[in-house]
């Protein structure tokens, strides 16, 4: 099957011809015609399934030259980076139509996205936030949206953004047509789903390329920020001068703190993007991550989704993810358009079960590479690592000694000397059972 056997237009066949692109995937060629007939229709598709074009070919086939300013077509997405790459890829699919397409998105400054949304547009694509600010202040018309799409309605959902969708809905035209795609169904997702939409035609991607397949996936025991800092330092010097690698982290602070940790050493090389840098700061980030200008690019989940960089050679979990899904969404942004992909996660002690989740889903078990002896870890424990004790109202952290149980990882024998001062109380009750009073 080739995109000529879909029943697109020649605008669209031509802007296909010029991206080299002549099979359409599995999630394009079933979805096409469901869309086409107008029913409002779920697609179960991951990044890297082409489902973004899935969407934008009948989306674009449909639309009609129309002299109104205002939208036909809404795409809403949860993240800014996601905004710039569809947009892309709606520059790309219209170079033969006279198709206006502008993004919307939060943290930047709202005055100059109304300019471009009141000269008039015809693709609007946003986030929830933006695209609800832009409707309620009246310089957004949504009354002629015939395509509504959401992308990664399950990552949209979960970031909270349900109160928007639900207030952006009030905004629109009563006919109008769903379109609406998650990597997975969950219960949040298939309720919301049930709610809005109109006997929805379900179709999926095929799960050819499950990054599982492609990507070799280890993981290393690692006890303590610092440990997993040398650990770091070490693989990435074992690899080659043109790979690409994301060090995901589990929060915004832990990032900045690697990123102060390793900058000194890989310097020109890395990148950090979060939600608490600026707007531009993380597009720069990500283009030059994608052009290769630096090859090492520390981030959160952020990320994690939808974003599609090229030749991603490494994953590396530097904190093992909340969720599994998100797991398999992280080591997904490796081992992509048929290259191999290698995923490492360092996993410490209180990531048990977060492991037994992960190897649950993917219904297979994590190998754990033995530590090379050239590397030596610490004991030395961080502020944020110390166990704490919460009591309502007080925090009262416990002291290093008094939490640290048996050795995590296996140490070498010459570093499981420890320096443990006599305790004879310990030593008593240990011997008894129960505390004794020196005589
Ligand atoms: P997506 O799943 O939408 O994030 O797309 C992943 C990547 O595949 C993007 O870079 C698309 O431009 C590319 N792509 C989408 N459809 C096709 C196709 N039929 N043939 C080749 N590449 C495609």
């Amino acid at each position: 099957m080739t995109f000529r056997d879909l029943n697109l237009k020649k605008p669209l066949w031509n802007a296909l011809d010029d991206l080299a692109y002549e099979t359409p995937t599995t999630i394009q060629a079933v979805g096409f015609n469901v869309m086409m007939s107008g029913k409002d229709t779920i697609g179960i598709a991951q990044t890297g399934t082409g489902k973004t074009m899935a969407y934008l070919l009948p989306c674009l086939c449909m639309w009609q030259f129309s002299k109104e300013p205002h939208p036909q077509i809404m795409i809403i997405v949860p993240t800014r980076e996601l905004v710039a790459q569809v947009v892309r890829e709606v520059e790309k699919l219209t170079t033969y139509m006279n198709v206006v397409v502008c993004g919307v998105y939060g943290g930047t400054n709202m005055n100059t996205q109304a300019k471009t949304v009141l000269q008039g547009i015809d693709v609007l694509v946003g986030t929830p936030g933006r695209i609800l600010d832009l409707a309620i202040n009246g310089t957004l018309q949504l009354k002629n949206i015939k395509k509504v799409v959401i992308d990664e309605v399950d990552e949209t959902l979960s970031l909270g953004f349900r109160p928007q969708l639900l207030h952006i809905f009030d905004f629109l035209p009563a006919k109008r047509q769903h379109m609406v795609f998650s990597a997975t169904l969950s219960e949040e997702v298939s309720l919301f789903l049930e709610d809005y939409l109109i006997t929805p035609v379900r179709v999926e991607a095929a799960r050819v390329g499950l990054p599982i397949e492609k990507i070799d996936q280890t993981a290393y025991r690692v006890p303590n920020f610092l440990s997993k800092v040398i650990l770091l330092q070490h693989l990435m010097e074992q690899t080659e001068a043109n790979s690409k690698i994301i060090v995901f982290v589990s929060s915004r602070s832990l990032a900045d703190l690697l990123f102060e940790a390793i900058e000194p050493i890989f310097s020109d090389a890395i990148g950090i993007i979060h939600s608490n840098k600026a707007q531009n700061f993380r597009f720069d980030t990500v283009q030059n991550f994608q052009s290769g200008a630096i090859r090492i690019l520390i981030a959160t989940d952020l990320i994690a989704r939808g974003i599609d960089v090229t030749d991603v050679t490494h994953v590396i979990n530097f904190d093992i993810p909340e969720s599994p899904e998100n797991y398999m969404h992280r080591i997904g942004r490796t081992g992509r358009a048929d290259k191999n992909g290698i995923a490492i996660t360092f996993v410490s002690e209180k990531d048990e079960a977060a492991l037994i989740a992960i190897q649950e889903l993917m219904q297979r078990q994590l190998s754990f590479t033995e530590l090379s002896e050239a590397i030596e870890f610490t004991d030395e424990i961080l502020e944020f690592e110390k166990p704490k004790i919460i009591i309502p109202g007080k925090n009262i952290k416990l002291s290093q000694r008094e939490k640290k149980g048996d050795s995590f990882h296996d140490k070498k024998v010459k570093n499981k000397k420890v320096n443990v001062r006599y305790n004879h109380k310990k030593a008593m009750q240990d011997k008894y059972g129960k505390p004794k009073k020196k005589r």
